[in-house]
């Protein structure tokens, strides 16, 4: 990974994990990581030491057309052959800036810039594309590395989008064909509503396993099981992963939520979806963060009927029709007041389902009886007599939690309840 941001810690490299995921996909075992700052010299010693241990050497980052981009240079004076301009490539950089109506900084032609005897990675969504530069023993012995003609470098863009293009594109396949072993395929399995250490006790028995493997993840709210598998190819390596799915699936229950890149919101938006109905919400001292959590779900707009954050007692009683003796009774942060929100807003958005959030998400408001992380959950729906069932939830999530992650972890709850609901688990 070249580039002096990434040593400085302003660009999270997320190039790396994307890179290391792929080519786990491949069956190609990454041997190492290296991260590089915008210098010829250590860029060089870099390339040489990878070549000197590994057979693929991959880089991001360096293409562009400025003289900190040095990564194409670097390739061309290690290999010991000169660069040459690609006329093809520089036509195609020239024509981008013509359709946008600029005229071409004569640095970008440094994008045109090949080493002799390199093939082109075409980038198909930026201006520059990388090398594919294979190592013969005649082209390249100056400084010691034994070159065998197996070996390959292959430079990216540190711009992930470009990157992941091109390594859809083309690289994907190259790498698949000339250095393909077994490929391993993999799935997470999530889970709500129990830790790390109970899952791992559950499946203890799994994680064991040689070929499907099993491993335990803590997330931030979540665990995660991974089971991955090795085979011939993909399909081959799903088959054998399929036994140890569907245990888990059997043994999870309902606290297995989804898979990969499932969320709860997209979840809850899934069993909506497939049920037709639609979701209301009434929020208060999650201000707003299930909503968005919601509605950052594209085609959330099917099953979200009206989110409301209804903070003041008195919007809670104009918008929701919460009683004043509710809430001079048993206060903002009751059940009673969970209750008469989401049964409120079940009218008022005439949703099949209503959730409601009253809570104190601190760090000041707490008190003996209702401390900091004190939360009162509702859920008003309509039974198939069109009479309403109301359900709630308390939540004692310790007042030692800073208020973003009461917030965080009352909205998983609130999302959680709605998923359990709709499983007709609650
Ligand atoms: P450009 O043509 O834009 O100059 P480049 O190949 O020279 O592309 P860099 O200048 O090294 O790439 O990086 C461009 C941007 O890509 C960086 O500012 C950063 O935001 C992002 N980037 C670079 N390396 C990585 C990485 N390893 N992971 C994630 N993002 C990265």
């Amino acid at each position: 990974m070249i580039g002096t941001e990434l040593l400085l810690g302003d660009v999270l490299d997320t190039n790396s994990q994307y890179l290391a995921r792929e080519l786990a996909y491949l069956g190609i075992d990454c041997l190492h990581r290296v991260t590089v700052g915008d210098n010829p010299q250590r860029i060089r010693e870099c390339m040489s030491q990878a070549l000197s241990r590994a057979d693929i050497l991959l880089t991001s980052g360096g293409l562009g057309p400025t003289a900190d981009d040095l990564t194409t240079e670097c390739v061309a004076d290690l290999m010991g052959v000169p660069q040459i301009t690609d006329r093809e490539i520089l036509a195609h950089i020239r024509e981008l800036f013509a359709k946008r109506n600029f005229k071409m900084p004569v640095s970008n032609e440094k994008q045109a810039l090949r080493p002799e005897g390199a093939l082109t990675l075409p980038n198909p969504v930026g201006s520059a594309p990388g090398i594919i530069f294979v190592l013969s023993p005649e082209q390249y012995n100056p400084r010691g590395i034994t070159g065998d003609g197996t070996k390959v470098i292959m430079t990216f863009p540190g711009v992930p989008s470009e990157l992941k293009a091109m390594w859809a594109q083309t690289a994907r396949a190259y790498l698949q064909e000339h250095y393909g072993g077994s490929s391993i395929w993999s799935c997470e399995l999530k889970h709500f509503g129990i830790g790390e250490s109970a899952l791992a006790e559950k499946y203890a028995h799994l994680l064991d396993l040689q070929n499907p493997t099993v491993a335990p993840y803590a997330g931030r709210w979540e665990c995660r099981l991974r089971v991955a598998a090795k085979a011939a190819d993909q399909d081959a390596a799903r088959l054998l992963a399929q036994p140890v799915i569907d245990e888990i699936k059997a043994g999870s229950g309902h606290t297995l939520y989804g898979y990969d890149d499932d969320t709860l919101e997209s979840t809850v938006g899934r069993l909506l979806t497939e049920r037709n109905m639609t979701l209301a919400v009434a929020e208060s001292c999650t201000g707003g963060l299930v909503s968005e959590r919601l509605t950052d779900i594209a085609g959330s707009s099917r099953y979200i009927k009206l989110n409301a954050v209804t903070y003041a007692n008195e919007a809670k009683m104009k918008v929701l029709g919460v009683s004043a003796q509710t809430l001079e009774t048993h206060g903002a942060v009751s059940a009673e007041c969970a209750a008469e929100m989401a049964r409120g807003m079940l009218d008022l958005a005439d949703a099949d389902v209503a959730l409601s959030i009253t809570g104190i998400a601190g760090p000041g408001g707490g008190t003996t009886q209702k401390p900091v992380g004190h939360v009162y959950l509702g859920l008003a729906s309509r039974a198939a007599d069109g009479s309403v069932v109301l359900a709630g939830k308390q939540l004692s999530l310790g007042d030692r939690l800073p208020r973003a992650e009461i917030r965080w972890r009352t909205a998983n709850e609130a999302l959680n309840m709605v998923r359990l609901h709709l499983l007709g688990a609650l």
